[in-house]
């Protein structure tokens, strides 16, 4: 039986691991991706994800997540969330509410705490030390703000066909308070329809948006394209366009897979890892580049 799992940056890995032999003995895609994002808003190494996240301008971290079930196409996700340890799985559990399924800041805050999730400062010394450290740089002009992120996302099949999709980041670093980027948003950070398949990005917020680029790739997937070309599709038009309207593009890297487990990603920066696991295939680490509008890829890691 077939099952995957796709999922944004090296920092990934770890959670595709413990999942993976778990999709293997039949763990549903929906456990899948929340256990999975849970391993890296755990882990404060990795700066730009839950507990150790990169902090707003008020040195504050303020998170966003977002869960999407592609058999009934419930979507729950929060966005400027404060002090909850894992916000993918406030998003998930919003996910299953008929009405007020996407809250922000105090709103989600408020119903985290109403529904027994975990409080936890997200803000660790080291953070604070980073924030000061850039601060400084920026003051004097040496670096440009926003140049930390990354998001966590992934898109999981189950061996009984049935797909889901997560996101998990602080967004950008200093970011305004109560700045949202793509991850929570449908359609722009990530989408899922297990008729065909699922996407998610990572990237500049500001531009993924211009092109709801995971609605995009699953809607090209919905189309006969196969993962790898639908994402590069959609990557190229969007940079593109950005670019021709606006001068430039930000960062904008996708990973997706189809419901017969078939996966594709692609990146308009020169540095893009990922990790994926299917049932052909052990965990793997790869890194992409984009070589001449091309996205090209090498092993990382097995
Ligand atoms: N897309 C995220 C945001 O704009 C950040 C990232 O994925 O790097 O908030």
């Amino acid at each position: 039986m077939k099952w995957g799992i796709i999922a944004t940056w090296e920092m990934a890995l770890e959670g595709v691991i413990k999942v993976s032999n778990g999709l293997d003995k039949g763990m549903n895609s929906a456990d899948a991706v929340e256990e999975a994002i849970k391993v890296v808003e755990n882990n404060p190494k990795y700066r730009s994800v839950g507990y150790g996240g990169l902090p707003n301008e008020d040195c504050e971290v303020e998170l966003d997540a977002a869960f999407m079930d592609g058999d009934t196409l419930s979507i729950g996700a929060v966005a400027g969330i404060r002090n909850f340890k894992n916000p993918i799985s406030i998003a998930r559990k919003l996910s299953i509410e008929r009405f007020n399924c996407f809250l922000v800041g105090f709103g989600a805050e408020k119903y985290a705490l109403a529904n027994g999730f975990e409080e936890k400062n997200m803000l660790t010394k080291e953070s604070i030390d980073i924030y000061e450290e850039k601060k400084k740089k920026i003051i004097e002009g040496s670096i440009s703000p926003y140049e930390g992120h990354d998001t966590v996302g992934m898109v999981s099949l189950d061996m009984d066909g049935k797909m889901c999709v997560g996101t998990s980041t602080s967004g950008l670093f200093m970011k305004k308070k109560g700045r949202v980027g793509d991850s929570p948003i449908p359609g722009s950070g990530f989408y899922v329809d297990d008729n065909i398949g699922g996407a998610v990005a990572t990237g500049l917020g500001e531009d993924i948006m211009k092109g709801c680029i995971s609605y995009e790739i699953v809607r090209l997937m919905g189309e006969g394209h196969k993962p790898q070309e639908a994402a590069e599709k959609a990557v190229e038009k969007l940079n593109r366009e950005l670019i021709k309207r606006r001068g430039k593009a930000g960062d904008i890297s996708v990973v997706c897979m189809n419901n017969k487990g078939e996966w594709g990603i692609a990146t308009n920066i020169d540095k893009f890892t990922f990790a994926v696991a299917t049932a052909d295939l052990n965990p793997t680490v790869y890194l992409a580049r984009n070589e001449g509008g091309k996205t090209r890829m090498e092993l990382v890691k097995e």
